[in-house]
């Protein structure tokens, strides 16, 4: 049994997760279910990002303590998750103590191995709110192509990469008035001291994805720059280096070093310890990030794990996915365009369509389009169709033609023989996708071991069998229950409710989590258990959905804001 830490990027807590986002989380989720299929021994954590400008600026406006919209909105998404049965055994936050206790003594180490050092620097800083502002919130004519709005990290017309001190007549984003430049000090991580470890890292893990190593290996060529680690901010934790000027740590590092706070708040509360999960290399890491976090996974995480101690486990996998789109476009909070996670569920309540969609969806190798007619053709032809018909047609027969309990096999001819090794294949290949986190390229396999049932069921035909060969027919449903187990366990990590209403129909009354997966072996049902009562695993979208479409989104939109509080609505 091996260790396994899986954790997916933590969301900024100023939105609901929207349909992109919450890829990561439930990308995480499938992953622990699955691992723990395995026997594996797991941990799984995320959390809330709560510090940094956004929040603190919006707080201001309001005149209240960014704690209390944090945590109003922490406790939202924390229900949200559950209601998507995304169940991290530790769904934290930046403003745990245990985090901050964490993140201050991490800082002090890297500082007394000679990783940190100061620097004065000259910043915009806005009079009228004594705050110094962050590239994002310095707006201005962009220098190359002319725009009025650029952002002082970015052109959004010209795509230009910018720095604030480029634009003409900068502008404060929170109060429109102009910025003086500051002199500041910071304090710098060293990051071109760790070029050299993190290339071989790089080069030598073989579980790395190609856009992973490809764009980390090309950002370390053109040479790695030291990065500036504190921030002036009031809303953050309070770095720790000796000096009187308070200052607060940058927001990504610290948010990286939830992944290790969160694994030392829940392996403290079950009575084991931190060290035995991030103190030995042969614990496997997992990240689920979306590929604009690449840089600090691939690159700042492991150098800021190698700087503080050398016996860290740095990143086994990092399952960073390309973008979805939503309709052809970019998801956009501003323009409304795109799908939350909590307006999904008052389209469609049971989680696990979406879990199923979003995992036939995942955007694995390219950019990935969520249409509602994608949706619709995944529900009710795959989901629907494919799968759910051929479980209750097993199912259903068994109950009519023996009584509800699973028949005595006779001997196997070459058709059963072909179909059982059939099977076997596709359920080695699901394990082998899933653990490379290839959770799309795996739910081929859950398809193909139902369309594979599905064959050998008109192959066979068990109705005409029954009427010449009682004993044939039980073998031939022997086999396809056998083939509905296996369905229904590969299923189990996707779409969890489903399974375990599958899983109780087939006569078991352990819960399925309880079962381990076994690559040689398909035979999980035995012969005289008896069938429970019958409902068709999953529903249809009607035919009018599409057309209707925007009046159901619509609604949703109405319902979700409602129970969002009020910092979320938008
Ligand atoms: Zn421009
Ligand atoms: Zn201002």
């Amino acid at each position: 049994m091996g260790k396994w830490v899986v954790t997916a990027a933590w969301p900024y807590i100023n939105s609901v997760p929207h349909l992109g986002t919450i890829l990561h989380l439930l990308g995480a989720d499938i992953m622990t279910r699955f691992l723990r299929m395995l026997g594996e021994d797991v941990i799984s954590v995320s959390g809330s990002d709560e510090h940094g400008t956004p929040i603190e600026v919006e707080a201001r406006k309001k005149n209240i303590d960014p704690r209390k919209l944090t945590d109003e909105a922490h406790s939202y998404i924390v229900k949200l998750l559950k209601r998507w049965r995304i169940e991290l055994d530790n769904y934290s936050r930046t403003e745990s103590e245990v985090h901050k206790q964490f993140v201050r003594e991490f800082m002090l180490r890297l500082e007394s191995k000679g990783y940190i050092f100061t620097q004065k620097i000259v910043l915009p800083y806005c009079e009228r709110d004594r705050i110094f502002l962050p590239d994002r919130f310095v707006e201005g004519r962009c220098p190359r192509c002319g725009y009025p709005n650029a952002r002082g990290d970015q052109c959004e017309n010209c795509g230009s990469l910018l720095d604030p001190l480029d634009l003409i007549s900068p502008k404060c984003a929170i109060c429109g008035s102009k910025p003086i430049l500051k002199e500041t000090v910071h304090w710098f991580f060293d990051l071109k001291k760790l070029e050299d470890p993190v290339r071989k890292w790089l080069e030598a893990n073989k579980g790395l994805w190609d856009n992973v190593k490809n764009y980390s290996l090309n950002w370390i060529r053109e040479g790695l720059k030291p990065r500036s680690i504190t921030r002036d901010n009031e809303w953050g934790i309070e770095a720790p280096f000796k000096e009187t000027v308070r200052k607060t740590i940058y927001v990504w590092f610290e948010a990286l070093l939830g992944y290790l706070s969160a694994s030392k708040e829940v392996l403290e509360r079950r009575g084991r310890s931190f060290e035995e999960f991030w103190y030995d290399k042969n614990t496997k890491t997992i990240y689920f990030i979306g590929k604009d976090n690449i840089p600090f996974h691939a690159v700042i995480l492991p150098a800021m794990l190698i700087a503080s101690d050398d016996r860290h486990p740095l990143p086994a996998v990092i399952s960073s996915t390309e973008y979805l789109l939503y309709e052809g476009e970019k998801f956009s909070k501003s323009r409304r365009v795109g799908l939350w996670a909590d307006e999904a569920l008052y389209i469609l309540e049971d989680p696990d369509y979406w879990r199923f969609s979003l995992a036939r969806m995942r955007p694995e190798e390219r950019d990935t389009n969520f249409s509602w007619k994608e949706f619709m053709r995944i529900v009710n032809s795959e989901l629907n169709d494919d799968i759910g018909n051929f479980i209750y047609r097993v199912l259903s027969f068994i109950v009519r033609y023996f009584e509800s309990r699973i028949p005595e096999p006779g001997e196997f001819d070459d058709i059963d023989r072909e179909v059982i090794d059939s099977v076997k294949a596709s359920y080695n290949g699901y394990i082998d996708k899933m653990l490379e986190t290839r959770i799309k390229q795996a739910s081929e396999y859950i398809l193909e071991i139902a369309r594979t049932g599905n064959q050998y069921i008109n192959r066979r035909a068990p109705w005409d069998e029954i009427k010449r060969d009682h004993r044939r027919a039980g073998t031939t449903m022997y086999i396809a229950i056998n083939i509905v187990a296996i369905l229904t366990l590969t299923l189990y990590p996707i779409t969890p409710g489903a399974a375990q209403k599958i899983w109780a129909m087939i006569g078991f009354e352990e819960p399925i989590e309880r079962t381990r997966y076994n690559r040689d072996n398909i035979f999980v049902v035995n012969s005289g258990r008896s069938i429970g009562k019958l409902e068709a695993p999953f529903k249809k979208l009607p035919q009018d959905f599409l057309a209707r479409i925007s009046i159901i989104v619509e609604d949703a939109r109405k319902k979700a804001q409602e129970d969002r509080p009020p910092y979320l609505r938008f």
